[in-house]
């Protein structure tokens, strides 16, 4: 396989890049100096290298704890649990929320295989238990998946005693958190159902 093959072939299994754009992509960079990707290459080994889940809430962070998990100004008894470490981005710009977060990993998708033992649920239920939550709010997105997730990640914490609530459906119709904007999403938040 020839170098522009092999990276048209990496850049392919990208989400929305297709081989056509992959295509592009390789040939835009070889008219650039070597620099450009050189400077490509290595932003991605050290993302590669450096970025890990938090220890504690799974967000994305190149230290132990995550840059909100470290803050003592954040109120760890509000734990807000999302899909992905997207979505805290999207929460945070809201400028609404100052709790912690619990990042899932993904959705419940059994036509995907992707069943609880792939989510962070266990470790979730583990943080509640060593005490002082008050309330987790369920910030899955409203499609049929996130749903179900949502639904599942209750049922494991209702024997805990926790108070647990889902943000309202202020969010378009099957839109993902990570595209709403910030006053839709701390209206969604402060509009909150206990369940
Ligand atoms: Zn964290």
């Amino acid at each position: 396989m020839s170098a522009i093959d092999d990276l048209v072939a990496e850049l392919s299994r990208l989400p929305t890049i297709g081989r056509k754009s992959a295509l592009r992509l390789t040939y835009h960079l070889l008219k650039q100096p070597a620099e450009q990707s050189q400077r490509l290459a290595l932003a991605l080994t050290t993302l590669a290298e450096k970025v890990r889940p938090c220890a504690r809430c799974f967000n994305l962070t190149e230290q132990e704890l995550c840059a909100i998990c470290a803050d003592p100004r954040r109120d760890a008894s509000l734990i807000c649990v999302v899909e992905e470490a997207s979505d805290i981005g999207a929460i945070e710009r809201s400028d609404e929320y100052r709790g912690t977060y619990h990042v899932l990993g993904g959705r419940l998708a059994p036509l995907d295989g992707i069943g609880p033992d792939d989510l962070t649920v266990g470790p979730l239920v583990a943080r509640v238990a060593a005490g002082g939550v008050r309330e987790v709010i369920l910030a899955t997105n409203a499609k049929l998946e996130g749903e179900a997730t949502a639904l599942y990640v209750q049922q494991q914490l209702a024997p805990m005693g926790v108070a647990v609530s889902r943000i309202a459906r202020g969010l378009p119709i099957g839109g993902d958190l990570e595209y709403a904007d910030g006053v839709t999403i701390a209206q969604s938040i402060s509009a909150r159902r206990t369940l």
